[in-house]
């Protein structure tokens, strides 16, 4: 049931064995890291998941190419479009491309220019929109009525979740079986797509999610037992701030008992120059959120074996020489 009351279809982890099948030889299965450094300074067994090294640069692409894929085929050749001006947006253009379709993405006029540029390299249709004035998901669902496109959100959507799961599947394959398994949540479809992994492939293992700790409605919402909207937070971590979680990962979270912890942009400069540093990766600021909690304290990892999803690697250089400073 969703917070209106509404009966929703929730992915399980069948739904993330199908995801895997269609994303096999087109997603990069990413490689999975460790560090002496790490090991030491956390006394825990840490296993990166390096989505930073994912297609478009982000888990991102697994769920919109799984979402795309689900379509019927009348569906897929009318095409998508999406709301979302993030990893999300170049994950769908780049997912629609590969299967000749096209995505139309609802964008801020102010947004950066490397964003719009990256979505439009990868063939994405942008429809631009003042976000002062205008209520982009309108938008979105005028254009899906106009040109019947499907409306494929960034994280509240039952195949972009199961499209997520088949990260922490790779990982727990890869890894062995984990005592604790920490990714990044802003809207929870990455997290709740894991979380059915993990109950799948180890079942004693704790799963844990990450916010920014100016934005931490996700911890509200599960404490109080129903979906908590906050303003627009502040953070450096720009893939995980989100006003609320989407209705579908909150009951899948709810429902697995999931945990969370938070991070403060502070701590996400350490771990994204620990990353630079130590393994000689680009990670985003929002992929450090799993990093930089376990080093904070707020997750108990002491002789744990532990998966640390990377979510993101897409900073712009500008930024991260700044960040790097
Ligand atoms: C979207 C995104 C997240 C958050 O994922 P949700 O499914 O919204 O919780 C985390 N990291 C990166 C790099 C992202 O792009």
């Amino acid at each position: 049931m969703t917070s209106r009351g509404v009966a929703i279809d929730l992915p399980s982890y069948a739904d993330v064995e199908r995801a895997a099948a269609r994303l096999e030889g087109v997603a990069h299965r990413t490689p999975v890291l460790t560090s002496h450094t790490a090991d030491a300074r956390t006394g825990a067994g840490l296993f990166f998941k390096c989505e930073n090294l994912q297609r478009a640069g982000a888990f991102k692409f697994r769920g919109a190419y799984n979402a795309v894929r689900a379509l019927v085929p009348e569906q897929r050749k009318r095409g998508v479009v999406t709301f979302s001006s993030g990893n999300h947006a170049q994950a769908l253009a780049l997912a629609c491309r590969l299967q000749q379709t096209t995505a139309t993405i609802v964008m801020p006029k102010d947004a950066p220019a490397t964003k719009v540029q990256a979505t439009m390299g990868y063939g994405g249709e942008i429809v631009f929109y003042d976000r002062y004035t205008e209520d982009r998901e309108a938008i979105a669902c005028d254009l899906a009525t106009r040109r019947g496109l499907a409306i494929i959100p960034p994280f509240d959507h039952h195949d972009v979740i199961a499209g997520q799961g088949t990260a922490a599947k790779e990982l727990l394959e890869e890894a062995g079986p984990l005592d604790v398994l920490v990714t990044p949540l802003g809207g929870g479809g990455l997290l709740s797509g894991s979380v059915l992994s993990a109950r799948a492939l180890a079942p004693h293992c704790e799963v844990w999610g990450v916010e920014p700790e100016a934005g931490d409605d996700a911890r509200q919402s599960l404490q109080k037992g129903e979906i908590v909207t906050i303003p627009p937070p502040r953070s450096i971590a720009d893939g995980a701030i989100v006003t609320h979680i989407g209705e579908r990962p909150f009951a899948v979270l709810r429902r697995e008992n999931v945990q969370t912890a938070v991070a403060s942009d502070a701590e996400l400069f350490a771990a994204l120059r620990f990353f630079a540093e130590r393994m000689k990766i680009v990670v985003e600021p929002t992929g450090c959120l799993g990093l930089a909690a376990v080093l904070n304290g707020s997750i108990p990892v002491q002789g744990k074996r532990v998966g640390i999803v990377l979510s993101g690697g897409n900073v712009d250089t500008a930024s991260l020489a700044k960040f790097l400073a």
